[in-house]
């Protein structure tokens, strides 16, 4: 039985079965769309506190929709024997995420979840739909995460691990591939490109591209250095992705509206200046207030709502990769 099989196998109802559209109810709550919201997600490691409590829906196709406003975004698609999401939303929203789910699919079942990452607004409802059956799939390196208790720096406290129900059934060390109701689905590690344990889902037929927070259109790029994030593994990541989409691929990043994948390409350029200059300091043996004071920020195609936080973050990433950024830093 090779790896396919067994995937396929864990899915049970789900494999084999055809596409089904959403249900009338689904086409009335996505009467709402609005799918461009910028208010900020509930609070966890990406983002200010919730502000939002709007639910809204972007139909990407019959079959496919993202959710966002509650939570951060939700990948919906609808098959015939149930639903599988992309991420799970943030804490305290399960209620709403599930009304939404029946609004838009009319009680269907979640029978499979990927988490992106392990981060609360992606896994905020991971018990509850593990509880309920789902298969919860996740890069190895994410499960280790939800299950274990960690420490956040940032915030200065520790985290308890996720009940077990919420911890992914199944997981990948560098990828792996399914179908779900007729649907091609891939999925493959982004290794160190937010957290250790990134990963992207592409629906391949619908040629729509889940990346997770590996990239970040509307809030600043998050780099969670602590647990394995920093700036060449973003580089690589977004570099991976561009290459993995089309022109025509709709890209849905973790928190914002789906893009395309220019947008991949221009954060990917603008980090890649950022990286250079800030391996150039490191040569003058500078700190991360060094670097901002000499402008590492200044003069880039995007602004940054909290530049020194980014510097401060991806500054620390590079600590474990110094002996590999150039010859001739030590
Ligand atoms: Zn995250």
């Amino acid at each position: 039985m090779d790896r396919r099989t067994v995937l396929q196998g864990a899915l049970g109802g789900l494999v084999g079965s055809s596409l089904v559209p959403f249900t009338r109810a689904a086409a009335r709550a996505a009467s709402n769309v609005s799918n461009t919201s910028n208010a900020p997600s509930a609070s966890g490691a990406d983002g200010a506190p919730d502000t939002s409590n709007a639910p809204s829906l972007k139909r990407l196709s019959d079959k496919i929709a993202v959710l966002s406003g509650l939570t951060d975004n939700v990948l919906v698609l609808s098959t015939g024997e149930g639903l599988l999401l992309v991420d799970s939303g943030s804490p305290g929203h399960t209620g709403a995420l599930l009304d939404e789910l029946r609004q838009l699919a009319g009680g269907k079942r979640v029978r499979a979840l990927i988490n992106t990452h392990w981060h609360p607004d992606q896994t905020g409802s991971n018990a509850a739909l593990g509880k309920a059956g789902a298969t919860i799939i996740a890069q190895h390196k994410s499960r280790d995460w939800m299950a274990t208790a960690h420490y956040i720096p940032g915030e200065d406290r520790y985290q308890k691990a996720l009940p077990q129900a919420a911890w992914p059934t199944q997981t990948f060390y560098s990828g792996g591939a399914m179908t779900a109701g007729g649907e091609h689905i891939e999925y493959g590690h982004l290794l160190a490109a937010h957290t250790e344990g990134d990963c992207y889902v592409y629906l391949r037929d619908s040629n729509v591209l889940a990346v997770g927070h590996a990239a970040s259109p509307v809030r600043d790029p998050q780099l969670d250095w602590f647990a394995g994030g920093w700036l060449g593994g973003r580089l690589d990541a977004l570099a991976r992705l561009y290459q993995l989409a089309n022109e025509r691929t709709q890209v849905v990043p973790a928190y914002g509206p789906v893009v395309s994948r220019s947008a991949l390409k221009a954060e990917h350029d603008v980090l890649q200046v950022i990286y250079t200059r800030m391996v150039d300091y490191l040569r003058k043996g500078y700190s991360a207030q060094d670097m901002l004071d000499a402008g590492v920020m200044k003069d880039l195609s995007r602004t940054w709502a909290d530049p020194k936080k980014f510097v401060y973050d991806a500054f620390k990433g590079l600590w474990g990769y110094q002996d590999t950024l150039a010859p001739n830093i030590v």
